[in-house]
This record gives C-alpha cells, structure tokens and sequence, in this order.
C-alpha cells in the first residue's frame, strides 16, 4: 500500500534496523522500544490488521509464513532459550496505531507475568 509505513519499510523506502527478513517476512527493531528487546514482525503483504489477515485464505497462508520464521527471529536476537512475549494489538480498543499487521517481539528481561 503506497503510504503505509510499515509497507515502506519492507519496501526499502524508509530506514530501519532489520533482524531478520525473507520473501515474506520482515523484522525490524522498534523506534520507541519498551524492552531491552522489541522488535516488530510484519508480513511483507499489506493486510490492515490481524483480524482482515485471518478472514483470508491468502493472509492465513502469510501468517504461517510469519510463525516459520519465529525460529530464525528468536535466534538472531538470542532469545531462543530465555523466552519472549509476542503481542498483536488489533483494532482501536486495543491501540493498535500503525494499520499495517504487527506483531511486537519483547524480551531481554523477566517480564511481569500479570501484564497480558
Ligand atoms: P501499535 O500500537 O501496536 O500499532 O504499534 C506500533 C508500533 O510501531 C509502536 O511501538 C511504534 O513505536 C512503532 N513504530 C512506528 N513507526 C515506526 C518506524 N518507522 N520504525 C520502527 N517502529 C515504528
Ligand atoms: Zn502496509
């Protein structure tokens, strides 16, 4: 989608820090980052969030595609044994700004079990 951000960014067209990319999938650290480890893991195709992602027999095949690449992702940021927590905001109720699907990658630290 033309003036995406997220679209963008696995264009090329605007910087990022990359951890990890494929055909499909793009990880890349987050600007404003809540952990020692936050990183953001979207789909190269644009799909608004993960609800319009999952209705679709293409999104669902895209999302595959993203949880294949959980392993190699957790690997490069050396998280494979600690642990991390995967969060997805989906919609206005749950804060969800950028409308490009976004999963936030965060680890590096013991996270507070009563927070999700
Ligand atoms: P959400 O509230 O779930 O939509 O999260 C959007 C996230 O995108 C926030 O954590 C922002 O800090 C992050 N973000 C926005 N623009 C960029 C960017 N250009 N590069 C990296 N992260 C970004
Ligand atoms: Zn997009």
């Amino acid at each position: 989608m033309k003036d995406c951000i997220f679209c963008k960014i696995a264009r090329g067209e605007l910087p990022s820090k990359k951890v990890y990319e494929d055909d499909h999938v793009l990880a890349f650290e987050d600007l404003q980052p809540v952990a020692p480890v936050h990183v953001l893991i979207v789909p190269k195709t644009h799909y608004p969030d993960l609800l319009t992602m999952s209705s679709q027999a293409e999104g669902r095949r895209h999302l595959d595609k993203l949880y294949q690449a959980l392993p190699a992702i957790a690997q490069a940021l050396g998280l494979e044994d600690k642990g991390f927590r995967l969060i997805n905001n989906c919609g206005e109720d749950a804060g969800q700004t950028v409308m490009h699907v976004h999963f936030h990658l965060i680890g590096g630290l013991p996270l507070d079990p009563k927070i999700l």
